[in-house]
């Protein structure tokens, strides 16, 4: 029997093969002829990196989405196709969803908005569609939700033989829309159908908790939800006080398995944060040198050290799906400007081989001609060698001018390409920075303002001089947008942010605080000069209107402005400030009031 082949050995065989048979080096027939040699099989690789991009585009508009996402993920790093085949049969074998039944929804719907239902106006439940209809990102949840919203409203008693709650006092703010609860969870949305006093109101209390808000905590514990449900409907049920009593017992027991389903919840959420944090604190060591990565970094690191709060999850995802876009595009250009300078290097080489190529053909060529004079008998024969010595010389020189040409043309061409591919990487690195702007306006968000404010403050303990900070508040914004739509006040929005970045200077910085709040960095601004800054910046406002559809629109704010005094920290300056803006409403707004 013959030894096995060492690798070297065989891979010197596939190489002599491959000329003896004269096909083309690629790495898929020096693979096929290898394992030809061997008598082994050939294996595919596993084309992690497509699939990695496949992964990459996959939509995570629902649950069941982000959760096959992250199957196939999983399935991914396994590098094992069978895994990647078994997610995706699973998710094919999953019964399709039921078509939604818009058309029946619609219908009761548009039945339930006249019908009377106690406490509930027809206002009061079209501000509910509309909360709905804004806060749903998917066409399911908005299904969904909508039903939750006409069985709370088919829960209240219908008549007028109740008492009628009535409307909350002018100035309270309307409830917000509570993106992940059903409408019905939201505080008031409910109770206003609880019959007043007595028993028949703590039936029903006891119903809503259940049925409202353990649900939300039992949402993963089908059995303990489904007695949950069995007791709410068991209260509403009761026909007094002590067939309610009876009903302590079971209350008690779920109420005691409840609460370690909610301890394990919590377990998991601190146990899921800490893991953010890993990851945070390690791709930050990994990727030093990637700045483009930096901004988006320090923003999740600065969501998960602080208590963790839906309305900012919402805003920060948000703002990494557009860096991430524009990420994505800029490395797309980058990638293809790299591509094009690695086949511009290639051809230099080429060209260069050329020409040594040509020039060592005419060190022969006149090798042989000094051996031809060397020999030469008379001054015929010279005088043909010394011909085609001239000859010889003028193609090389001929062949070298041009070369010359090509090669600086081509050096221009490489630099050119160099300098896009720099350009790329500059705004590839700002386009992370981008996490540090309000995508509205423009100005610098909180995390922006954050840093700003530390820097000022660091230089002005530094250097001295002084720091004002002011906080306005736009006046009536809620009647602006209820009268002229959420688009107008957008629009309105941006409009002062401009109208104000062009009335401060430039060394002054402009934040939005909050949703029609701002807040102006002043440095080397005492507090008088702070105010006249900001009168100024009304002045301005009052003279370049905003146009909706050619209508004058005019924008007023109340503003407070507070100078950090001393140690002063600067929130609590801000806090002044914010105190000051009080002020400056209850006076009659439209008015700047130092702190
Ligand atoms: P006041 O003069 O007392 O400040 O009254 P106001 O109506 O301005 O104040 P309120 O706080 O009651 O309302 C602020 C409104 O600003 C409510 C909210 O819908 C709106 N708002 C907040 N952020 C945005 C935004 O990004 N775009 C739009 N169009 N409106 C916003
Ligand atoms: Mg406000
Ligand atoms: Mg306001």
């Amino acid at each position: 029997m013959s030894k096995p082949m060492q690798p070297l050995e065989i891979a010197r065989e596939t190489l002599r093969r491959l000329a003896m048979n004269k096909t083309p080096p690629t790495p898929d027939n020096y693979r096929t002829l290898y394992h030809e040699i061997t008598g082994s099989k050939v294996v595919e690789p596993f084309p992690e990196k497509a699939l990695k991009a496949v992964h990459a585009e996959l939509p995570r508009d629902t649950p069941e989405q982000t959760r096959f996402a992250r199957q196939f993920e999983a399935a991914i790093a396994s590098g094992n196709w069978q895994s990647v085949g078994s997610a995706v049969t699973e998710l094919l074998a999953k019964p399709a969803s039921e078509p939604l039944a818009w058309a029946s929804l619609i219908r009761e719907l548009v039945q339930q908005l006249d019908t009377h239902h106690a406490g509930l106006t027809t206002a009061k439940k079209k501000e509910t569609v509309e909360h709905v209809v804004a806060a749903s990102s998917t066409p399911e949840l908005l299904y969904s939700r909508l039903q939750s919203a006409l069985r709370a409203w088919s829960h209240s008693p219908m008549g007028d033989h109740t008492e009628l709650v009535g409307e909350p006092p002018p100035g309270t703010p309307a409830p917000g829309p509570v993106p992940t609860l059903a409408p019905d969870v939201r505080p008031g949305a409910r109770d206003h159908a609880a019959p007043h006093g007595g028993i028949g109101e703590l039936k029903e209390l006891i119903a809503q908790l259940l049925d409202n808000t353990l649900s939300i905590v039992l949402a993963e514990s089908p059995e303990l939800a489904r007695e949950s449900a069995e007791i709410a409907a068991a209260a509403r049920a009761a026909s007094g006080l002590e067939e309610l009593a009876g009903l302590a017992e079971r209350l008690k027991k779920l109420s005691y398995r409840a609460h370690f389903v909610a301890e394990d919840q919590a377990e998991l959420k601190s146990a899921l944060l800490h893991l953010v944090h890993l990851i945070v604190d390690n791709i930050s060591e990994l990727v030093v040198d990637d700045q483009w990565l930096a901004g988006q970094i320090g923003v999740v690191r600065e969501l998960v050290n602080e208590p963790l709060n839906l309305r900012r999850l919402d805003d920060v995802e948000r703002r990494m799906k557009d860096v991430i876009v524009k990420q994505s595009s800029l490395k797309k250009s980058l990638n293809e400007a790299r591509d094009r300078l690695k086949l511009m290097l290639a051809t230099f080489v080429d060209r260069l081989a050329d020409f040594s190529e040509t020039t060592s053909g005419y060190h022969d060529k006149i090798e042989k001609c000094a051996t031809r004079i060397s020999q030469a008998n008379d001054i015929g024969d010279l005088s043909d060698v010394l011909d085609e010595v001239m000859r010889e010389t003028r193609v090389v020189q001929l062949n070298a001018a041009r070369s010359r040409d090509e090669m600086s043309v081509m050096r221009s061409r490489v630099d050119e390409a160099e300098r896009e591919v720099t350009r790329l990487q500059t705004e590839l690195a700002h386009a992370s920075e981008l996490v540090r702007h309000d995508p509205l306006t423009g100005a610098l968000n909180r995390k922006g303002m954050d840093e700003a404010l530390e820097r000022e403050v660091g230089r002005l303990r530094r250097q001295g001089g002084s720091l004002s900070l002011a906080l306005l508040d736009i006046d009536n914004f809620k009647k602006l947008n209820d009268s002229l739509g959420h688009a107008v006040g957008d629009a309105a929005l941006i409009h002062l942010s401009a109208v104000a970045r062009e009335a401060i200077r430039p060394q002054d910085t402009l934040a939005r605080y909050g949703g029609e709040e701002f807040v102006v960095l002043l440095p080397n601004t005492p507090l008088d000069d702070a105010v006249s800054a900001m009168v100024r910046v009304q002045r301005e406002l009052t003279r370049r209107f905003f146009l909706n559809n050619n209508d004058k629109v005019l924008i007023t704010f109340s503003c407070g402005v507070a100078e950090l005094n001393g140690e002063e920290m600067p929130y609590d300056a801000l806090k002044r400030a914010d105190e000051a803006m009080y002020l400056a409403k209850r006076a009659g707004k439209n008015r700047v009031v130092p702190a």
